[in-house]
């Protein structure tokens, strides 16, 4: 088995059904998966697709690439050999060509698919990235993708995930645990906006400065 340690998300950036007949969105998986093994046919005979998991609107979840199998879902190679790409079909970018939001049964089934993987190959949640966190062995930076597209609720997802821990890179074991869960409930501290509190890192003026604004503010109310 290889070692995966990181989950990485996807939107298919197409409908999310292939006619209103498809309606769990089946057939345009299936479209996903045969556009994949056309393409690496020779390379990988057995190649079946570019993820492992595609989740459709109505909570369906379709097995794609055998997760013993690497696929090649981020531009990362690095990435891929270690990684489980899920891929929410969907267009969560551009609204124009799907509904744009999530619904319930599609988020509800990718929060569980992740919940299950997790704790199978013990992934932390701070190794649950979307495709543009990924460093891209092209451009050697992120964000050289939209996907999955400013629309997909990732920070709703990693916040269920989270099942109530105040940031993802401190534990309950963390000694200033309390002191932090009070801080964030008061809204004075409020981490890096991707879920992170950074212990360890130095804090800015700015910071200091917007920290004690807000405790002025609670305290003049
Ligand atoms: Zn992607």
């Amino acid at each position: 088995m290889r070692n995966i340690k990181y989950i990485v998300l996807h939107h298919s950036a197409t409908d999310y059904q292939a006619n209103k007949d498809d309606i769990d969105g089946k057939q345009i998986g299936r479209t996903i998966c045969d556009r994949a093994q056309e393409k690496w046919k020779k390379e990988f005979p057995a190649y079946k697709c570019d993820y492992h998991f595609i989740i459709g609107h109505t909570g369906e979840v379709f097995k794609a690439q055998p997760i013993e199998q690497p696929a090649w879902h981020c531009t990362n190679y690095q990435a891929n050999l270690v990684s489980v790409g899920i891929c929410f079909l969907g267009n969560f970018e551009n609204s124009e060509t799907s509904s744009g939001e999530m619904p319930t049964e599609q988020f509800s089934a990718g929060v569980k698919l992740i919940k299950t993987l997790m704790k199978e190959y013990n992934i932390p949640l701070i190794n649950v990235l979307r495709h543009r966190d990924v460093v891209s062995d092209i451009t050697h930076t992120t964000n050289s993708t939209e996907c999955p597209g400013k629309n997909l609720p990732y920070i709703q997802m990693l916040d269920t995930l989270r099942n109530g821990e105040p940031f993802f890179d401190i534990g309950k074991d963390y000694p200033y645990i309390k002191e932090v869960k009070t801080l964030k409930q008061l809204g004075i501290i409020k981490g890096d906006g991707y879920g992170n509190l950074g212990p360890k890192e130095y804090i800015t003026r700015e910071e200091t400065m917007l920290i004690a604004y807000r405790i002025i503010k609670l305290l003049q109310n």
